[in-house]
């Protein structure tokens, strides 16, 4: 099996010649010392920890999955050396508040070191994912107290963070919760509920675990709106933030038996009279709850990205050595009995849809953390309330895109190995089995699509989607003298005319048929990820042309970007036809049947 190598050049080309993340951080004060040089060591550096310390327990960690024993969970052999490895290089702390122990990175840095994580083993990378998640919530939320108390511990990697939301009758729904808080004299609360699906609920990683729990105060009002945050620790904390000894009512019921991320702890948690705190105000906890999901959504789409790039470096090695059939213009390799299946077009469909939509993806996950960067650091009010919004709009479209294309994209690097791929020893059905839970948690992607749709798109009144057109039209407006653009631009054009026709086509049946909204969202997603996916090629392609390649890329590999380009626009792209259609097909058909005819 090819061994996993972190895609530096592609990173250093994506971040310096088409984010021009050089100057972005120098315009805002917070992120001005963070400059290409540094940022170009921090990757090269995580590259090793991915390719070095990572990978080698991936498979491993697959084949031997978490273990529960009383209520204790042990993960797999080198994960826990692994992880104390991560901690010490300071990696857990890398995007942290500066006033807690963090170091203050940027996200476009941190995604890139995630999209790394993932691809080389994505059960450790959850561990890591989780705890900043954890962090990102407390610090934007938590009182100063709890800051003091808990984030240095979770920066420094001792203690680890989770999310606990999903309760056995409450998924999507989670105005359903039943998990109650009383109010104790000392300002504390009593947390009763169960939990499942707890990613890391329970491991041997470190000595405490730092749970945020959705949970009912008693006088709290139905649904949604009556849902507050508390922090729960495992062992109980004292005001200095040390352990003071007493173990927390929170234990770990039993961990899922699943289809893959098998060396991540998924976990049934109990909370019996377990003590916990209130992050943020009463009965905004889920609002509280979504500062974080912005962060975990962009990771989900990483997940996929990167088990895309692992499955497709095995792919296109094995392409070129695998020797079955002959090329059809006649022999490659007459000295030998058949050619390297990579002169089989069809091969070449399945690498170039996979590296088309890797490239793709990875400048889409970038553009969103840039915007998540520029919400968070820049010193001007409505620059950032402008980034916001396009946050809001890019979040559904890049998690639900990234982790369907990165989900087919090991389904397509299975097929390029045939038969070898189906077995485990290649590694590309462990990593179909790894993608495939991207597309499902962190909200699954047919609501991140009904969020689009419906939040984002009908009740915004196309608000979002105007700031998102401002953006490509400033682009369009710095490269309308390049002749070598102009059909990647028109091909753009083309993409934004679909999707406006798709926009009024809804908006003007959703007030007639509420069903309209759910019926079109999927296909609208899709359309609106193809449609960003050519934004990003038409800036990659730009970025080839303007030429000046700060990353230093080679001509080879300029080369390879515009024939990658060309494949997008003329293979990939059409594809938007026929997603119109579909959307104009309306809900009739979906919702024609009766429920006993199913
Ligand atoms: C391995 C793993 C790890 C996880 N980690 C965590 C974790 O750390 N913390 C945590 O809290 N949870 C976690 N989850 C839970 C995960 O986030 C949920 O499974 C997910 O949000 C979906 O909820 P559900 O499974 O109850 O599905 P349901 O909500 O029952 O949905 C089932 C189907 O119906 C669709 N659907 C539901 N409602 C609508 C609607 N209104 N409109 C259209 N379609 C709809 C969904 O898209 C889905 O296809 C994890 C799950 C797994 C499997």
């Amino acid at each position: 099996m090819a061994a996993y190598r972190a895609p530096l050049k592609d990173i250093q080309f994506l971040l310096n010649d088409v984010f021009d993340v050089g100057q972005l951080f120098a315009s805002m004060p917070d992120t001005a010392e963070v400059t290409e040089d540094l940022i170009s060591a921090i990757v090269e550096e995580a590259g090793k920890i991915a390719e070095g310390l990572l990978a080698p327990i991936n498979q491993s960690g697959d084949q031997e999955s978490c273990h529960f024993v009383d209520g204790t969970v042990t993960t797999p052999k080198g994960f826990k050396e692994a992880y104390k490895a991560y901690a010490e290089g300071g990696w857990s702390s890398l995007t942290g508040d500066v006033n807690y122990g963090g170091q203050g990175m940027p996200k476009m840095l941190s995604a890139v070191i995630e999209e790394m994580s993932f691809a080389a083993n994505s059960s450790f990378a959850l561990y890591t994912i989780l705890n900043t998640g954890a962090t990102l919530t407390l610090s934007s939320h938590g009182s100063d107290e709890l800051k003091k108390r808990y984030l240095p511990k979770m920066y420094a990697g001792t203690w680890t963070g989770t999310m606990c939301l999903t309760e056995p009758h409450a998924g999507t729904d989670l105005g359903m919760i039943k998990s109650k808080a009383v109010a104790q004299a000392d300002g504390s609360y009593l947390i009763t509920g169960t939990k499942i699906f707890i990613t890391a609920g329970e491991h041997d990683l470190t000595e405490n675990i730092i749970h945020l729990v959705l949970a009912k105060l008693p006088d709290a009002r139905p649904g949604a709106r009556g849902i507050s945050l508390f922090l729960v620790p495992k062992f109980q904390v004292d005001d200095s933030g040390e352990l003071n000894g007493i173990r927390n009512g929170v234990a770990c019921g039993s961990i899922e038996h699943k289809m893959g991320i098998k060396a991540s702890a998924t976990c049934v948690m109990n909370f019996d009279s377990a003590v916990g705190y209130l992050v943020g105000e009463a009965n905004n906890g889920l609002a509280h709850m979504f500062t974080m999901m912005n962060y975990e959504r962009l990771s989900m789409g990483l997940q996929g990205n990167g088990l895309a790039d692992s499955s497709y470096q095995i792919a296109a090695e094995y392409a070129k050595e695998r020797v079955q059939g002959r090329a059809a213009t006649g022999p490659q390799l007459p000295d030998q009995n058949a050619d390297p299946i990579l002169v089989h077009p069809d091969v070449r469909r399945m690498l170039l849809t996979m590296r088309a939509n890797i490239l793709g993806g990875r400048a889409l996950s970038l553009y969103a953390a840039s915007q998540l960067d520029i919400s968070r650091f820049h010193p001007d009010v409505a620059q950032r309330a402008k980034a916001e919004k396009l946050v809001a709009l890019l979040i559904p479209v890049q998690k639900a895109y990234c982790t369907d294309r990165g989900f087919e994209a090991c389904v397509l690097g299975q097929q390029v190995l045939g038969g070898h791929g189906y077995v485990a020893e290649w590694g590309l059905e462990q990593n179909v089995r790894d993608a495939r839970i991207a597309q499902i948690y962190e909200g699954a992607n047919g609501v991140q699509a009904l969020d689009l749709m419906g939040r984002k798109t009908v009740r915004a009144k196309g608000e979002l989607l105007d700031i998102l057109s401002g953006e490509i039209d400033e682009f369009v407006a710095s490269q309308i003298d390049a002749q070598s653009m102009k059909p990647y631009l028109d091909a753009l054009h083309k993409c934004r005319e679909r999707l406006a026709e798709a926009t009024s086509i809804v908006l003007a049946r959703s007030s007639e048929d509420p069903n309209e909204i759910g019926a079109a969202s999927y296909s609208y997603m899709e359309l609106m990820g193809l449609t960003l996916y050519c934004f990003m090629w038409a800036r990659i392609l730009a970025a080839v042309n303007g030429g000046s390649g700060t990353a230093g890329f080679d001509a080879s590999y300029a080369d390879s970007l515009v024939k990658i380009g060309q494949f997008f626009m003329q293979r990939l792209l059409p594809r938007g036809e026929s997603l119109l259609a579909e959307i104009a097909s309306g809900a009739e058909t979906l919702m024609a049947m009766d429920a006993e005819q199913f």
